[in-house]
């Protein structure tokens, strides 16, 4: 039963796909298409993890099982009609490489779990954090190395809950999942906000295989589906509501060339389904028998709950450090909010010049307290949202800025007396702005993304007319033998 998406195997499947395009072309000889097909394929294979493929292995039983399930669907056995919601714990790894390098990012794991519930609200599963996430360094794990997986995940693993490991390396796998010890790893980069990879391997863990069945790793199945649903439950992957499909690489949507049935039928497969290998932006659901037969998994699992806190919480109240304090040391930096009644946890973002792009510190806290270390002389911003166990969904409350500072060993710290002054503040384009009570040293200034506008060295006063910048918020960093100040400047329109 085991079914290989290796990049060894990869050379293969460009073979096998070019059989097929080559099938269907032979009503209009088309060589320059299948090149151009083979070019997009290896590019699109080669340099982009997203069209890996995954490693599924159902074990003998969850076959065995699907195969009863199926019999009674086509025996009219299986109830039909809403279900209540089932409540699924959920326990998320997050791997990193022996020096703590690659973890999956806080922020796509609130997004990723956000939209999972989403995916699955007509499946009528709602998932919720069962625990704090568990981060574990482990080169091998962080690679997806199939041994590592097969040897460690039953250690991490928790009793009860559906256990998720995300892992930054290896270039194999977007997903695997082991029916043996069953758990779920997913390569960073496949599971970016909209990526669909995370319910793909939900489905192989509720016990779903792929539509594309018997194909898997370029090889061709003996029993055929046909497209008129004559062996839909013996053939494929025994679902009658999924279109035959016999694509085992990834393709975007439509799929560039045609498949032929064994009754000689021409058609394209079904892009809009998790279990294909069609884009992620193709996806959009699962089968109603597909649903049914997650039910009856989940059924059998008895994990789920009943209920579960799924209330979108609102952003916390910050305590520290105040807005616009300037004279926050850059070590151990004590952000503290308010606690918000029902939160799971808090996450906590810190970004220079508050890009949030590139944010310097983005973790989960249980508690309304973290230490940070940040660098000096620097302005930042930072945010906090709360999250309940169950709705990862909620908003950051607005951002505030600080200033960095360091007190160098054996000096006292800065007197404010001798303060830069800068003048008019606000400033426009074109005026004059005078910088006095200086010595020597270095001014820059800065836009609010924390782009260099303007920088120079002096001793003595400085007077200089200002450009014409976009009116907004600018950043001025003075770099004396010492220490650095940060002023800001605000610059109204013209
Ligand atoms: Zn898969």
């Amino acid at each position: 039963m085991q079914r290989k998406c290796i990049k060894a195997i990869l050379l293969k499947k460009l073979n096998h796909a070019l059989i097929y395009s080559q099938i269907s072309f032979m009503f209009e000889p088309m060589p320059k298409i299948i090149f151009i097909f083979l070019y997009v394929s290896c590019l699109s294979l080669l340099t982009q993890a997203q069209n890996l493929g995954c490693f599924t292995q159902l074990s003998a039983k969850q076959i065995e099982n699907l195969r009863n399930f199926q019999q009674k669907l086509s025996l009219g056995q299986v109830e039909l009609g809403k279900k209540s919601t089932q409540f699924v714990p959920i326990k998320i790894h997050i791997i990193g490489n022996s020096k703590g390098i690659g973890y999956y990012s806080i922020s796509n794991l609130m997004t990723a779990l956000c939209e999972i519930n989403e995916r699955f609200l007509p499946v009528g599963f709602h998932f919720y954090l069962a625990q704090t996430v568990n981060y574990i360094n482990d080169d091998a794990l962080n690679l997806g190395d199939l041994n590592a997986i097969y040897d460690r995940a039953l250690y991490y693993k928790m009793a009860g809950a559906v256990n998720v490991f995300f892992h930054d390396g290896g270039n194999q796998w977007c997903g695997v999942y082991i029916g043996g010890i069953d758990v779920v790893f997913i390569k960073n980069s496949c599971q970016a906000t909209l990526a669909t990879t995370f319910a793909h391997e939900l489905g192989h863990f509720f016990g779903l295989p792929h539509t594309f069945y018997g194909w898997e790793g370029g090889q061709t199945p003996s029993n055929i589906e046909k497209i008129d649903g004559s062996n839909c439950r013996t053939a494929g992957d025994g679902f009658c509501d999924t279109k035959a499909d016999y694509v085992s690489q990834r393709w975007n949507c439509p799929l560039f060339w045609n498949l032929i049935d064994p009754n000689g039928v021409v058609f394209k497969p079904d892009s809009s389904l998790y279990m294909n290998y069609a884009s992620d932006n193709c996806h959009s659901r699962f089968s109603q028998e597909q649903i049914l037969t997650m039910q009856n998994d989940m059924l059998q699992r008895g994990i789920a709950k009943t209920s579960a806190s799924t209330a979108l919480l609102a952003a916390p109240n910050k305590v520290f450090p105040a807005p616009s304090d300037s004279g926050i040391i850059s070590t151990n930096i004590p952000f503290t909010w308010r606690s918000v009644p029902g939160a799971f946890a808090y996450q906590l973002q810190v970004a220079r010049f508050g890009d949030w792009n590139y944010v310097n510190h983005n973790q989960l806290y249980s508690d309304t307290f973290a230490q940070v270390n940040l660098f000096g002389n620097w302005p930042y911003a930072w945010r906090v949202k709360a999250i309940s166990s169950g709705n990862t969904c909620s908003s950051f409350g607005s951002a505030d800025t600080f200033f960095t500072r360091e007190i160098p060993a054996g000096l006292a710290p800065i007197s404010l007396l001798a303060e830069p002054k800068v003048f008019p503040n606000p400033v426009k384009s074109g005026q004059t702005l005078y910088l006095q009570n200086l010595k020597a040293g270095k001014v820059n200034i800065y836009d609010a993304k924390g782009v260099l506008k303007w920088g120079q060295s002096f001793e003595g006063n400085l007077s200089f007319e200002v450009p014409y910048w976009p009116a907004g918020i600018y950043i001025i960093k003075w770099e004396l033998p010492n220490h650095s100040y940060f002023q800001r400047l605000l610059l109204s329109e013209n």
